[in-house]
């Protein structure tokens, strides 16, 4: 027998049951009629003695004697009952007194799960503490199990929020250029979708500028590939520079071609600005091969804005650009051409001033 005051050898992971009885003989009966039921027989002589064990440890099922001196088994059950941990605990209440109806209503309501009376039957005894200790095993696998549920959610829940993270930075990647950091074309495409649906609603202006690096072939084939993409670096961030609302967009078109988006902007800001980018481009100083005669790497621009109508497309805002840039070129490089919203709704064709060196419109 494992009295209260002796040392109690703990087999882990073996469920406990508490038998309380102030007759040491009758624990000894009950220990012996519950050999090999597979639990850890602990004994009490008092409901006190009980309690104390119930601090220590964790039982699968109480089986408590309702006569005792001192405490009684109805008043042990209802203290175990009022207490956080024990609240569940299975409770078998063992008498001789009576099988009245009273008395077994009783114990019910002082917590008892079930019944037992003696002289105990050794049948019955062994089926009810099985059935418990089922019970028990399948409430620790049930606790178990949800540990390892919690666990599980928890690890999925990090899973997930590393591959948000992941998806975020490949987004951000996928609509970023990798060489000068400022937004791809793929960007810009989405960007001019959005922005031009947005100006058509509100009525506002969308202007465009395509800007172009002249004779940058000569300028690679002179100085290297490498020194090339720092020059690209260079002049993304010049023109990065002078955009000021977030709504505006910067993006790499194409190897050395740059577009800037400029919501609810007019033509007129559109110019100012690509002239500011194209004063600032020259101010660099970054000579060209051909600068024998002091000549240094510039930008052309073109310029065109226009308050989107269904009939027309954001496409023809860039198509406008692309012409007005062309006839930059081929007016003589380094300096700002507009198209007007005329040119994009085909009535007037390319027309506008020519600003920089030979425009002089500044
Ligand atoms: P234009 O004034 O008419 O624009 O003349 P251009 O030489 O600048 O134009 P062209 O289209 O003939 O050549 C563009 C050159 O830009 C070709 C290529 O060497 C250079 N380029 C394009 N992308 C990159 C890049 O990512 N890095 C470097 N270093 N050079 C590039
Ligand atoms: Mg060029
Ligand atoms: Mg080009």
């Amino acid at each position: 027998m494992t009295g209260f005051c002796e040392a109690i050898k703990i087999m882990p992971g073996m469920p406990k049951i508490l038998i309380v009885d102030d007759q040491p003989a009758n624990l000894l009966v009950m220990e012996s009629l519950l050999e090999g039921v597979g639990a850890m027989l602990i004994t009490a002589t008092s409901g006190e003695q009980a309690l104390s064990l119930l601090l220590e440890h964790d039982f699968a099922l109480i089986l408590l004697d309702v006569q005792m001196p001192g405490m009684d088994g109805f008043e042990t059950a209802s203290l175990l009952r009022g207490r956080k941990q024990t609240k569940h605990l299975p409770i078998i209440f063992v008498t001789a007194i009576s099988k009245e109806d009273e008395h077994v209503f009783k114990a019910y309501q002082a917590g008892a799960v079930d019944y037992l009376f003696k002289p105990i039957n050794p049948y019955i005894l062994r089926s009810k503490v099985e059935i418990f200790l089922q019970l028990d095993h399948q409430q620790r696998l049930l606790a178990k199990k949800s540990v390892e549920l919690d666990l599980k959610v928890r690890e999925l829940l990090g899973v997930k929020a590393q591959l948000e993270e992941a998806n975020a930075r490949l987004n951000e990647l996928s609509l970023t250029d990798a060489l000068t950091g400022l937004s791809n074309r793929r960007c810009f495409q989405e960007t001019i979708q959005a922005e031009w649906r947005r100006a058509m609603r509100n009525r506002h202006p969308l202007t465009l500028l395509l800007g172009d690096i002249d004779s940058f072939k000569q300028f690679n084939d002179n100085f290297g590939h490498l020194v090339g993409d720092e020059c690209l670096v260079r002049i993304a961030e010049v023109i990065r520079s002078p955009l000021m609302r977030p709504s505006d967009l910067v993006a790499r078109f194409g190897g050395e071609e740059f577009v800037i988006l400029l919501p609810e902007t007019d033509l007129e800001g559109g110019r100012h600005l690509a002239e500011t980018i194209r004063r600032e481009v020259e101010k660099m100083r970054i000579s060209h091969p051909e600068s024998a005669t002091g000549l240094q790497l510039t930008m052309s621009f073109g310029v065109s804005s226009v308050v989107p109508r269904p009939d027309i497309s954001e496409q023809d805002l860039v198509c406008a650009a692309d012409k007005a840039l062309y006839v930059a070129k081929e007016s003589g490089r380094n300096r700002v051409q507009i198209q007007g919203p005329e040119a994009l709704l085909g009535t007037l064709g390319q027309t506008g001033y020519i600003s920089g060196d030979e425009g002089g419109a500044e």
